[in-house]
């Protein structure tokens, strides 16, 4: 071999080399994300651009992630498809497989965060139960979308980009479960679906968003309101059920003997979904002082999308044995009877009321 080519080889050898340590730097300092996909409108797909019907949970990861300009530039992306389904199908078992892989991913040293593709619908229920159940203060993201991918003015791509950036973010470390929509972020404790259709349907009326994402852009206002995370005292452990918990919706002339009906079909507690400050008609207040006494926890939450329900109000719960769900609203206040029932099913009504107000 001449010497001039030896030194053309070896020059590009070197090139070569230094080219691969360049990108494997670039790609160092990148945080590590884990995208977990269950479904929704954001792997939605429908017929037509501009017409409102479609059906959720059509779109894998890989594609999803796939179709998201520069979002790999955020972090090293990788994507686990655990479920696809609508959120209003969203289960306890789906929950358990969530919070346990969260768990078993946010332990190891090369993961920095993970972000999970969700159905709006029951998005807060899945963010609240995650924020009680995973050990870790590494930032988990919820993301999901109004409009189907194939929507006009889909909002899943630019939802999914932001959702990446904060769980990329060190500015999340501690933040527990957050909820990345249309610019907003929130925590699982105070966000709330409070429109069934337009992109700006998430709000967290209490306590206010914890942030905000702008292409990628985050910035946080202040901490999240409850115990959470790494202080929760619940765990998914071994745990492969929780009881059954049902709620009942409050209206004028509500019938009264739902809570006996559900109780009888297994529910080991009842959240009331009450008009007003968790009120309910008399034949109903003495339904759940007759099921109280048995030893089946009744938790008074509202119908009412905003506020808190009062322990001492026009109901007073040590005279019926029931318990406030105090700011939580029904859906949550379920999740959390759940977890404690399935911690101590002997739950004290005061050690439940000190849960509902701390979480
Ligand atoms: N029904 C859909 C779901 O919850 C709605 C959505 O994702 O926006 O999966």
């Amino acid at each position: 071999m001449k010497r001039r080519q030896f030194f053309k080889i070896f020059l590009t050898a070197i090139l070569f080399v230094a080219f691969v340590s360049f990108v494997n730097a670039q790609n160092k300092v990148l945080p590590n994300v884990v995208v977990l996909a269950t479904g929704g409108t954001i792997a939605g797909t429908g017929e037509s651009a501009t017409g409102s019907s479609y059906t959720a949970g059509q779109v894998r990861i890989g594609e999803m992630i796939d179709a998201v300009p520069n979002i790999r530039k955020l972090a090293n992306l990788t994507g686990e498809q655990t479920a696809n389904v609508g959120s209003q199908d969203m289960s306890v078992e789906v929950w358990l497989i969530l919070a346990k892989r969260i768990n078993e991913l946010l332990a190891k040293d090369d993961v920095d965060g993970v972000v999970i593709t969700h159905g709006t619908d029951t998005q807060e229920e899945t963010a609240f139960f995650l924020n009680l159940t995973v050990k870790s203060d590494k930032p988990v993201v919820m993301v999901s979308a109004m409009r189907s991918s194939t929507a006009l003015s889909a909002d899943g791509p630019l939802n999914l980009y932001n959702g990446v950036a904060v769980a990329a973010s060190p500015l999340s470390k501690g933040m527990g479960v957050m909820v990345a929509i249309n610019d907003a972020i929130h925590s699982a404790h105070a966000v709330k679906k409070m429109l069934t259709t337009p992109v700006h349907a998430f709000m967290s009326p209490e306590h206010g968003q914890l942030g905000t994402v702008n292409f990628g852009q985050v910035e946080f206002f202040h901490k999240p309101h409850g115990i959470h995370t790494i202080n929760s005292e619940f765990s998914v452990d071994g745990v492969t059920e929780l009881p059954r918990v049902d709620i009942v919706y409050g209206c004028a002339d509500m019938s009264t003997d739902l809570i006996d009906i559900m109780v009888k079909a297994g529910a080991k507690g009842i959240i009331i979904a009450g008009v007003g400050d968790g009120n309910m008609n008399a034949g109903t207040l003495e339904a759940a002082k007759r099921i109280t006494a048995t030893g089946i926890h009744v938790v008074r939450a509202s119908r009412i999308p905003v506020g808190t329900v009062l322990i001492e109000g026009e109901v007073v719960d040590e005279d019926y044995g029931t318990v406030s769900s105090d700011e939580l609203n029904p859906q949550k206040a379920r999740v959390l009877l759940m977890l404690a029932l399935q911690k101590d099913k002997n739950i004290s009504r005061e050690k439940l009321q000190e849960l509902m107000i701390n979480y």
